[in-house]
């Protein structure tokens, strides 16, 4: 017998949440620690990407994906680092396969002409243009402060990393190559 991996059907995605369940299943903790304009900014996001994934029904809008089951992501057409935010307008829906290697300069993303995609988006190629290695040095130079600031807080308070850390990693993470 042959047991398949669950497939991801972004449930949480489909229908989307209150305020009150979307912070249902976090640590009361954390939640504490967080100003209220995070929390509205966390917020706002999930129901933008819910959107997002909706209008672009649950699949890669890039033409050249090939890789199915890899996990969507939220991609911003104009990046965050230049001011792009989070809207409807400004997201579309890409695997994570496609995305990374969008941000490594690896392959372009090229969209369909249709009609549900912004107008700005649709028929159109992206490629990234930006110098990597310029841009891997500064990400290695965020670690290192990261690290050294990690290590002060782990010696001041008995383990705990505060959640402002643990927000940046999990950026990083899951949202690292729109930063
Ligand atoms: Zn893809
Ligand atoms: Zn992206």
């Amino acid at each position: 017998m042959t047991r398949e991996k669950p497939k991801n059907n972004y449930a949480s995605f489909r229908k989307v949440k209150s305020r009150e369940d979307f912070f249902s299943d976090w640590v009361e903790e954390n939640l504490k620690q967080m100003k209220k304009s995070d929390k509205d900014k966390l917020y706002h996001n999930y129901t933008v990407k819910c959107k997002v994934f909706q209008r672009d029904g649950f699949k890669c809008q890039n033409t050249e994906c090939k890789w199915p089951d890899s996990p969507l992501t939220f991609h911003h057409i104009k990046f965050q680092r230049n001011n792009g935010g989070w809207t409807e307008r400004n997201g579309v829906t890409v695997c994570n396969t496609c995305h990374q290697a969008f941000h490594r300069c690896k392959r372009g993303l090229v969209f369909a002409d249709t009609g549900y995609l912004p107008a700005h988006i649709r028929g159109h190629t992206f490629r990234e243009t930006r110098d990597k290695k310029k841009d891997m040095k500064k990400l290695l130079v965020e670690m290192k402060a990261l690290r050294k600031k990690l290590k002060y807080e782990l010696k001041d308070t008995n383990d705990n990393i505060r959640l402002e850390y643990v927000v940046i990693l999990l950026k990083w993470l899951e949202e690292d190559w729109d930063y």
